[in-house]
């Protein structure tokens, strides 16, 4: 409706309200975007921390293994060590005194002496050709042993290099234990096979020292041949003795390219994944395996992050519901913001809408006069207020009656509306069956073309009135219009103007409109048209 519409675009002093909306509204992404700030920081900063935690739980792990690793390297080396130098030196002493000749009781005090100042050596043998045992550390030979069918013995029978052997475990038969034995070849002066000088290592005594190492239940350690033959093992079990790592990663991937390093790898004895560490020796063809299970190595890990995981999300979760509390409140004050705004908005289109005819009323007009007044000023531009008046509507009340007065009055309203169509112009009830209509920018000469067609656009509803000359409803107006920038002009002057035109036209005859002498534009002659 042109009235409203008109309401609406001459505004009033600016509303506090919204100002105070928007910041509600700013607020709630605020705290919505803090919270997610501040959670998103959360989990940074514990998803760093964990991931760092994790790494180092292995970097440690690395440290741990490889530092196993070289001891226990470190350790079977001194241990098969000793004996080479041992077995060496008796070796050399054998062959001069000549197998044939040995003196047994002599031989064996020394054994006997040799073997007490080593704790790893099980026994030490010497075997004649055929296999049968010449002297041996122990008090009883046992009767009938031949060692023969033994591995090693075969093997230095056939071969004539002189190196120390180490050999896969086997069960001693003096003392049913498990030994390592490292053999050598025994020649006769001319070069040929006169026997074996054997040192045998206890199992046992690598089992005893790989059980002093402080490592977790599915660690592992493992002496092995270079061939993947395994010596020994912690945790010992007997049936793995003997079994071959030559087909582990390890011993395929690994050792092949370098002779120390770190494997994360899944063991082929137990299917456990473990972080090892591998050396090779390098004096003797053996390898030692350190192995931590990646369950012990990230138990910790994991445990604390369950804890960190826990709290992060009680925390988190305390968060959110403080959070979601706040923003409810938040949203709670925009609806209500919302609502205080839509009823402060309807009450001042209330307040300034006249109710019978939908158009602005007086305080509408007071307010927008002196708006606009100050903008023709400022701008100096003219404006013009046309002032309307029903013609004889007290005999129409009298004929028809008031409700139909009423109407009347609502059909003139809708009448100027229809005739005012520029958006800046006012229309309003003035009060009774008076309106105006306030026309920015606009001369004398533009408002006699409104004032024209209101006053046609009434007439032509054809409103019947009995009690008028004319046999319907018409209007009269008055124009004024002023230039502010040039003549000082107040809302009252303009009004006066107009209604002593309006007063013209009705002495005039009515159905007509008048136009202002004293404030009018030089090329509109003041005088009344209909
Ligand atoms: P004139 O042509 O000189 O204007 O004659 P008039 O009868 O219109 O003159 P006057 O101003 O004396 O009469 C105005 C009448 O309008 C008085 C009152 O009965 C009537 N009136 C004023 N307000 C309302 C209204 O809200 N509803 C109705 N139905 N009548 C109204
Ligand atoms: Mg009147
Ligand atoms: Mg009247």
């Amino acid at each position: 409706m042109p009235g409203r519409k008109q309401l609406n675009d001459v505004s009033s002093p600016p509303e506090t309200i919204p100002i105070i909306t928007v910041s509600a509204r700013a607020a709630f992404r605020l705290t919505v975007a803090f919270m997610l700030a501040v959670i998103l920081a959360f989990l940074a900063v514990e998803g760093w921390r964990t991931w760092r935690d994790y790494h180092a739980a292995f970097a440690s792990a690395r440290d741990s293994v490889t530092n196993l690793a070289r001891a226990t390297a470190q350790h079977a080396e001194d241990a098969i060590r000793q004996v080479d130098v041992l077995t060496a030196a008796l070796g050399e002493r054998v062959e001069g005194d000549g197998l044939q000749s040995i003196n047994v009781p002599r031989i064996h005090n020394l054994l006997v002496q040799q073997a007490r100042l080593m704790p790893q050596l099980h026994g030490l043998f010497i075997y004649g050709p055929d296999g049968h045992w010449i002297v041996t550390d122990k008090e009883v030979i046992p009767d009938p042993v031949n060692n023969a069918d033994r591995d090693y013995f075969q093997y230095h029978r056939t071969h004539t290099d002189r190196e120390v052997r180490i050999g896969e475990v086997v069960k001693s038969k003096s003392t049913d234990d498990l030994i390592i034995p490292i053999s050598r070849r025994l020649n006769n002066p001319d070069g040929s096979f006169a026997g074996v000088l054997l040192g045998t290592i206890k199992v046992s005594y690598f089992v005893d020292y790989y059980g002093d190492f402080k490592i977790d239940d599915k660690g592992a350690l493992v002496l092995a041949l270079r061939s993947g033959t395994i010596l020994v093992r912690r945790p010992f079990i007997a049936s793995v003795v003997g079994q071959s790592l030559s087909d582990s990663a390890i011993f395929k991937r690994f050792l092949p390219v370098s002779s120390e390093g770190i494997a994360e790898v899944k063991a082929v004895v137990d299917d456990t994944e473990r972080l090892y560490g591998y050396r090779a020796l390098t004096t003797y063809p053996l390898v030692v395996e350190a192995g931590l299970s990646r369950e012990s190595i990230i138990a910790p890990w994991r445990w604390d992050l369950f804890k960190t995981g826990f709290v992060l999300f009680f925390l988190i979760s305390a968060f959110t519901v403080f959070g979601l509390i706040v923003l409810n409140q938040l949203r709670q004050r925009m609806r209500m913001e919302k609502a205080l705004r839509v009823a402060h908005q309807s009450m001042r289109d209330m307040a300034l809408t006249d109710s019978l005819t939908g158009l602005g009323n007086r305080r509408r007009l007071d307010s927008a006069l002196e708006d606009e007044i100050r903008l023709a000023t400022r701008q100096r531009s003219t404006l013009a207020l046309i002032m309307l008046d029903v013609d004889y509507f007290k005999p129409y009340n009298d004929t028809y009656g008031h409700a139909a007065g009423d109407d009347c009055l609502s059909a003139v309203g809708a009448a100027i509306s229809r005739a005012v169509k520029r958006p800046g112009d006012l229309a309003v009830r003035y009060g009774g069956e008076e309106f105006a209509v306030l026309l920015p920018n606009t001369d004398s000469e533009g408002a006699a073309i409104v004032a024209h067609d209101i006053l046609e656009a009434i007439r032509s509803q054809r409103i019947e009135h009995s009690a008028h000359p004319l046999g319907h409803v018409t209007a009269s107006a008055g124009i004024a219009s002023g230039t502010p920038a040039e003549r000082p002009l107040t809302p009252g002057s303009l009004i006066n103007a107009a209604d002593k035109m309006l007063y013209r036209a009705k002495q005039s005859g009515r159905d007509r409109y008048c136009v202002a002498a004293a404030l009018a534009e030089s090329s509109v002659h003041p005088g009344c048209t209909h």
